[in-house]
């Protein structure tokens, strides 16, 4: 193996404490070498001073770390989002979105170049389908946001939201294994229930999900609650029918005893309606449920508006009193640098808007 090796962000902590015993060291070396990677957020292999010179040749001989360059640092104007250009060893680029909210910060990580389902309002979908992301550029997004904080002294990362580019469950194996590396305790340290991955409704992964009973919570954009409008949206309907769909939905609360988020953006006229409102709390009567509204953020290729604030409190007005259903509006961040949902799409061309603070 030469020195562009395997990606250290890929193993698991039992995993590289193997491949470090594996080559005849003692595992206190693998501990040591997991907290430069999660506790110290390390840069560079040759930076982890405290490791043996015979470790580190060896680490440099056989592995990478998989530090993404950033290419391009944007700021919104809301003072709260900041939004990140990274660049994969293969040149393509994907986005991360770091959001302040008040007493947290939630990163906003990418699971592929591109995405194959293309939803008709989403930029990334849009775009089309570059390539799956592997566990290490997964988990790489999470630790430079992570080291940010941590060099900036700010309180460490808490929440994770796994609603950037690409679907997550399309790259299932990737996706579950950076977020056990993430949630670890020993490291990062993000609690699972405090992970959202969010999916437009690949059945089979959500599935797996309930089989495996992972501890994360889970996303599901709706959009629309009959097949035909749904199908109109959202492509990837057509291969996972809504009924299948809610059918896995059903499968997963009752198996994993958590409720599921639907998300659901929000179109002037298409979707916004008061009988759309009926429409989902119908469906999801007698689910553990919460309803996300996100109101459209515009993009190139598609020609939607919004729903106005106004239709979104009427919305949620009918899912409470009429389905008991508990429901918020996203905030909306960053849509004058393109880093609200849907909006990425791995293109430098959107910092035109904000204030680009460089590549740091
Ligand atoms: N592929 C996953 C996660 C990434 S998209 C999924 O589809 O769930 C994250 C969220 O942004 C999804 O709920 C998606 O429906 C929503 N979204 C996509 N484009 C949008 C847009 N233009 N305006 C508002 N929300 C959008
Ligand atoms: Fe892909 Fe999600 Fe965008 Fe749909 S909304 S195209 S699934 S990233």
């Amino acid at each position: 193996m030469t020195a562009s090796g395997i990606d250290l962000y890929q193993f698991t902590r039992a995993e590289l404490s193997d491949l470090i015993a594996g080559w005849g060291f003692s595992r206190v070396h693998a501990a040591r070498l997991w907290n430069y990677l999660y506790w110290e957020q390390a840069e560079s292999i040759e930076a982890m001073a405290d490791l043996p010179a015979k470790v580190k040749g060896k680490l440099l001989a056989e592995t990478r770390l998989g530090v993404l360059p950033v290419s391009l640092a944007t700021d919104s104007s809301d003072g709260y989002t900041r939004k990140f250009l990274l660049a994969l060893p293969d040149g393509l680029q994907i986005e991360t979105v770091r959001m302040h909210f008040t007493g947290r910060t939630t990163a906003c990580i990418s699971s592929q170049a591109g995405c194959a389902m293309g939803c008709v309002f989403c930029a990334t979908g849009q775009r089309g389908f570059s390539r799956h992301l592997t566990a290490g550029e997964v988990v790489s997004q999470v630790v430079h946001v992570a080291r940010l904080l941590k060099r900036a002294g700010e309180p460490r990362l808490r929440n994770l939201v796994v609603m950037g580019m690409g679907e997550p469950l399309h790259n299932y194996e990737a996706t579950l294994r950076a977020m056990e590396i993430v949630s670890d305790g020993a490291g990062i340290a993000l609690g699972a229930e405090r992970i959202t991955i969010s999916t437009v409704g690949v059945v089979p992964g959500i599935l797996r999900l309930a089989e495996e009973n992972q501890p994360y919570s889970l996303a599901v954009s709706l959009h629309a609650a009959t097949q035909s409008e749904r199908a109109a949206l959202v492509p990837a309907a057509r291969a996972w029918p809504l009924d299948q769909l809610m059918e896995a939905c059903r499968t997963y609360s009752t198996r994993t005893g958590r409720r599921i988020f639907y998300e659901w953006t929000l179109i002037e006229g298409k979707n916004d309606g008061v009988e759309h409102a009926h429409a989902v709390g119908a469906l999801l009567r007698g689910l553990p449920a919460q309803v996300n509204l996100i109101p459209l953020n515009p993009t190139e290729g598609y020609s939607g508006v919004p729903g106005r604030t106004s239709a979104a409190k009427v919305f949620q007005q009918v899912l409470a009193e009429h389905y008991q259903l508990p429901s918020t509006v996203r905030q909306r961040r960053g849509i004058d640098i393109a880093a609200g949902c849907g909006q990425l799409a791995g293109a430098a061309r959107d910092a035109a808007a904000g204030s680009v603070v460089g590549a740091d």
